[in-house]
Order: C-alpha cells, then sequence, then structure tokens
C-alpha cells in the first residue's frame, strides 16, 4: 500500500516537464474575465485530454449567466471517471478564468514563459497551475493501476472573478454538487503548497446615498450639500465602526491575521457633478453622494447584524443631523463558510501535505471569497477546501508566476489526498 503510493509520487516527478507544459499550455489560452475571453478552447483542451484516460466529458454551458452570449459563451467543462468499485467521489474543480493583465508586466502574460524555477504570466498562480496540478496527479493515480474503488472528477468552470454565476453557482443549481455524487471537492486554488484553506469570511457590498438639495455655490447656505452629510457617515464610520470592526476576533484562521477580524472598505465615493464633460465645472450644492462599502465578516457574524450596524449609525444620523436624509442598498452577499477542520478532505490532504513536504499543514481560512461558497450554500456540500500551488500574495498582481518545484509537490499531495479519500474504508 505505502509502495504503491510512494511508486505515484515518483510518477509525477518524473511528469515534471509534462506538468509544466500543461500549465504553460492553459496559460497560453487568455481566458480574461471580464468579458470572459478564450472559454471554449480552454475548457475543450482540458475535455480532451481527460478523455484519454477514460473520463467522460461533458461541457455545460451557464446560459443566461451574466456575460453569457454567442460570443462570450460561459463554457464549463467537466469530466467523471467511475471507479471500480463503491466508493466516494473526489471532485477537483479549478476556475479556468483570470483577471485582466494589468500594468507593469517585464514579461508576455500569456507566453507561459520558464525562468529560474518559475512559471511566469497571468492565471500560473491564479489558478492554471492548480488545475494542471489537478489533472497530472489524477493521470498519475489512474496510470498506476492501483484499485480506485471511487470516482474521480475534474471541472474547469468560468467566472469565478466575476462571482461564479455562470460557472460553480451555475453548475450546483443544477446539482453537479450534490453530495448524493459528489462527496469530497478540492479546489486548487492558490493558498500556498503548506497550507489547507477550509472556509472564507463572508461579504457584504452595499451603496450608501446621502441626499441633498442643489442651489448655486457661491450662495452654499440655500442648499444642503450632500457631500458633507456623507463626511458626517464617513467620520462615523471611521471613529465609530472601524474601531468596533478591529476589535472584533473570530474562531476562523484567517490569512494573514490581520484579516483575523471584521474590514469594512470604502470602496468609492461619488458626489456633485460627474466628471464626464470639458472644460470647468459649474457651481453647484451636491445634491447626492454615493459610497460603496465592502464589509468582509466573521462565521461569528450575522449578515442582518452587519447591516443593522451600519443602518444604526445611519438612523442616529437622520436623528441628529438636520436634513439628512439617506438610502442603502445591497449590491452583493456571500455568507461566510467553513467546513469541518477533522472532516476526510482535511485530515486527508493534511496528511498529505505531511508525507510529500515534511511539515505540518497550516489550516487557514481565506481574507476574500471563492467558489466554496456555491458549492456550500448553493450545492450543500460541505467536505470541501481550497488547497493548491502558487502564493496568494502574487494572485492578480503583475509577473504574477507559480513555483515548479511548488507545483511538483502540491500534484504528489493532491494525488496522495485523492487517493486516501476514494479508497478510505476500502
Ligand atoms: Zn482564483
Amino acid at each position: 500500500m505505502t509502495e504503491n503510493i510512494e511508486r505515484v509520487m515518483r510518477t509525477i516527478e518524473e511528469r515534471r516537464e509534462e506538468l509544466v507544459a500543461l500549465t504553460q499550455e492553459l496559460v497560453r489560452f487568455p481566458t480574461t474575465n471580464p468579458p470572459g475571453m478564450a472559454y471554449r478552447e480552454c475548457a475543450e483542451a482540458i475535455g480532451q485530454r481527460l478523455k484519454k484516460r477514460g473520463f467522460t466529458i461533458e461541457y455545460v454551458r451557464g446560459e443566461g449567466a451574466p456575460g453569457d452570449n454567442d460570443r462570450y459563451p460561459r463554457i464549463n467543462v467537466v469530466a467523471r471517471r467511475e471507479g471500480s468499485g463503491a466508493g466516494p467521489c473526489v471532485h477537483f474543480n479549478g476556475h479556468i478564468d483570470v483577471v485582466e493583465t494589468g500594468r507593469g508586466w517585464s514579461v508576455d502574460p500569456f507566453a507561459g514563459l520558464v525562468r529560474d524555477g518559475r512559471i511566469y504570466g497571468r492565471g500560473t498562480c491564479d489558478m492554471k497551475a492548480g488545475i494542471a496540478a489537478s489533472i497530472v496527479a489524477v493521470e498519475a493515480l489512474i496510470d498506476s493501476g492501483l484499485p480506485l474503488p471511487g470516482a474521480l472528477e475534474i471541472s474547469g468552470t468560468v467566472d469565478e472573478e466575476s462571482g461564479g454565476y455562470g460557472g460553480v453557482a451555475y453548475l450546483a443549481e443544477r446539482g453537479w454538487f450534490a453530495p448524493t455524487r459528489v462527496q469530497h471537492v478540492i479546489i486548487p486554488e492558490p493558498l500556498n503548497v503548506d497550507r489547507v484553506c477550509i472556509g472564507h469570511r463572508g461579504v457584504w457590498w452595499a451603496e450608501l446615498e446621502t441626499k441633498g438639495r442643489i442651489a448655486h455655490g457661491s450662495m452654499p447656505f440655500l442648499g444642503d450639500s450632500a457631500i458633507r452629510h456623507m463626511g458626517a457617515v464617513l467620520e462615523r464610520l471611521e471613529h465609530e465602526v472601524l474601531p468596533k470592526l478591529s476589535a472584533r476576533t473570530t474562531s476562523m484562521p484567517v490569512v494573514p491575521p490581520a484579516a483575523r477580524h471584521s474590514t469594512l472598505n470604502i470602496n468609492s465615493v461619488h458626489g456633485g457633478q460627474s466628471e464626464d464633460f470639458e472644460g470647468l465645472p459649474a457651481p453647484c450644492v451636491a445634491d447626492s453622494c454615493r459610497i460603496v462599502i465592502d464589509r468582509r465578516f466573521l462565521v461569528e457574524e450575522t449578515l442582518d447584524g452587519v447591516k443593522g450596524e451600519i443602518r444604526d449609525v445611519l438612523e442616529r444620523l437622520v436623528r441628529e443631523r438636520p436634513g439628512f436624509a439617506y438610502s442603502m442598498r445591497d449590491l452583493f452577499k456571500v455568507l461566510p463558510v467553513m467546513a469541518d477542520r477533522n472532516g476526510p478532505v482535511v485530515k486527508a490532504t493534511a496528511a498529505a501535505v505531511r508525507a510529500v513536504l515534511g511539515r505540518d499543514a497550516e489550516i487557514v481560512c481565506s481574507p476574500g471569497t471563492y467558489d466554496q461558497k456555491h458549492i456550500d450554500r448553493i450545492g450543500r456540500l460541505k467536505d470541501c477546501i481550497a488547497y493548491g500551488p502558487g502564493i496568494l500574495d502574487l494572485a492578480h498582481q503583475p509577473d504574477e508566476y507559480v513555483g515548479i518545484d511548488d507545483l511538483v509537490a502540491s500534484a504528489k499531495v493532491m494525488a496522495r489526498s485523492a487517493h486516501q479519500l476514494l479508497t478510505r474504508g476500502a
């Protein structure tokens, strides 16, 4: 048994070049989202490869999902290989979309350049290296001829970077992540090669607007400035809300540790005249000011509590500040999720990290969300983690890269973990 899995480890080591080449191949599809480019080509490359190992391939288009149209169809691929007996299904889910390249690159973001033991490119770290590692891990397991009683699934899904509605959410709503057909999920997001990520904080985005009355800017006393009202809101956020949030702690092992609290970011401020004109502005008192807030919350908090805290601040201003009027509008919300740290997928993956890297895995939560939310909340599948190569901090940055040693090590961890889960109780 031990000898057998060691043979799989050696096979993965021998396939180092192949793993690098597969990562490069995936990076060369410029799957930028928005708008959602080259999804079909990338999904088909994954499907065609896995078909050769006996997988049944299905392409599922996220019809009617945000951004889906004939020019940019939301094409997901789901590959399944039945097991030799009655065992659980282990599913690897990776998003194929990447964020825009942005400025500041010193290499071609879609070339997959290899230099000094790293592969560079948009999506190397987040998360095409992770997809490649899961594919090579699964192939090595299959080629070993070891009995694999449970089913293996690999999916390449779209739109994670824009909420996952045409991807994992779409599949989860249609039963693809029902606990009756899939039992364990590993999402190879870049959380670092020695960390097992069990969940993420919640999100509430909202737009707050203060209202005023327009008047001539030379006689502001005849109007009522929405910007000054917003100033009062910002002052309360700064001096009342933010200190309270940063004093709130959590049992969630969020990394980096500074994110182990509630946080609130003010994403934008818009007030007064818009800037879409040339020449000089006109003198007016602003009758509207809007901010967008990004509140990240903890498993110990409820969404109602989170919203209520902001509403309280605004209601108090209504009572205390003459003329103060506001509106509050939800833009986006995600509840926090956290898998059981003693669940099968966490234990199998942590044991695999120890066997491959010779050190204990760190159990963490992510500061931001990823597709686990849909698998947990829509699919009701709880035994789900993120584990993959790539350094979390490099995601979405210029000159993003993945270290080849980490890439190979993560493939070994995935193969070991999947093997243990597939043969559990066998
Ligand atoms: Zn990602």
